[in-house]
């Protein structure tokens, strides 16, 4: 047994799934960023990008389900070649499915996608974007020279389409520490979020999500490299909180690889982790979305990443 698996069952406590309400795909591993605490390992070089052969029968399967929310990640997903048909298609099921577009901004202004705001907000596609400060020096230090300027004007971008002004178009923003300790209290950063970024750059959105680093991938690397893997690993199992564990993503949630394979949750994937059947890899399409409810979700250490504290999800803090 993992040392998370035996902290669950001390606080007498099973990880489950439960109706599967959120399908989230991460096209690929292509970025035009290559962020320090990136667990994709994502970057303009990478070649693993979701063909439209799979996307189509991603696209059958979900037609079949009830799911509510399809969930884009990446890598940039608006990067993939076929991200704006993937949309479409989305948008076209019925019923409506809700689309969230995880956005790391900078890409609306990149050469070759043009227009890109206009498509999101003519499909209402919910953007949820990478921020993790409100001031230059920290941005730039975590994605990159430059970054923190595009981000702004991105953003802008988007306010002056109607995100975070019109009920249709929600913005939200997404905060990761800058180093190896847990997000500040969500609703704190969320008012200086909206103080700071209104004051002086005229921007709104909608709501701030606090998301902890998990220490895996890039973000792993730095820490090894700076030697705090071990003391950032203790930190998260010292700060285990049981009341985050039935508000975890990956109860609700199916994650799908580029490949079309299946895990509990990105991070899962990025470390291998796929649905199996006698050793077999499970495919979208092999899975009945009936038969989900109550397969237990299978775990390691990195997940005391989000039950640390507030916990952490990709709607940010749980509790
Ligand atoms: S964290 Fe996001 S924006 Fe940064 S390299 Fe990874 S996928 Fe790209
Ligand atoms: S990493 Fe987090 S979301 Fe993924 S299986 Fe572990 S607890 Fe669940």
């Amino acid at each position: 047994m993992n040392r998370f698996a035996a902290k669950l069952a001390e606080h007498s406590l099973a990880l489950r799934h439960t109706r599967t309400e959120i399908l989230q795909v991460n096209v690929g591993k292509l970025c035009n960023l290559t962020c320090v605490h990136c667990h994709v390992n994502a970057g303009p070089k990478r070649k693993e990008i979701m063909t439209r052969d799979t996307i189509d029968r991603v696209i059958a399967w979900l037609a079949k389900t009830d799911i509510a929310t399809v969930d884009l990640t990446g890598g940039a997903p608006e990067m993939i070649p076929d991200f704006r048909y993937f949309v479409e298609r989305v948008t076209e099921l019925s019923p409506r499915r809700r689309v969230i577009d995880r956005c790391n901004l900078t890409v609306l202004l990149e050469p070759g996608h043009e227009g890109l705001g206009q498509f999101l907000a003519a499909h209402q596609v919910e953007v949820i974007a990478s921020m993790p400060c409100y001031s230059p020096d920290n941005v730039n230090a975590q994605r990159g020279e430059g970054v923190f300027d595009a981000s702004i004007k991105a953003l802008q971008l988007l306010n002056s389409l109607g995100y975070a002004s019109d009920s249709s178009l929600p913005l939200h923003l997404v905060y990761n520490p800058n180093g190896a300790f847990l997000p500040a209290p969500q609703a704190e950063l969320e008012a200086d979020y909206k103080r700071e970024l209104y004051d002086h750059f005229g921007i709104r959105f909608n709501s701030l999500y606090t998301i902890t680093n998990l220490p895996i991938a890039r973000f792993a690397s730095y820490l090894k490299h700076n030697n705090q893997l071990s003391a950032y690993m203790e930190l998260l199992n010292n700060s285990f909180n049981p009341q985050t564990v039935d508000g975890l993503m990956c109860r609700n949630t199916i994650n799908v690889s580029w490949t079309g394979e299946v895990f509990d949750c990105d991070f899962n994937q990025m470390l291998g982790m796929q649905w199996k059947n006698n050793d077999r890899a499970l495919y979208l399409w092999d899975v009945d979305p009936e038969a989900v409810a109550e397969r237990e979700v299978l775990t390691n250490d990195h997940c005391f990443g989000c039950t640390a504290g507030a916990g952490s999800s990709c709607g940010g803090a749980l509790v």
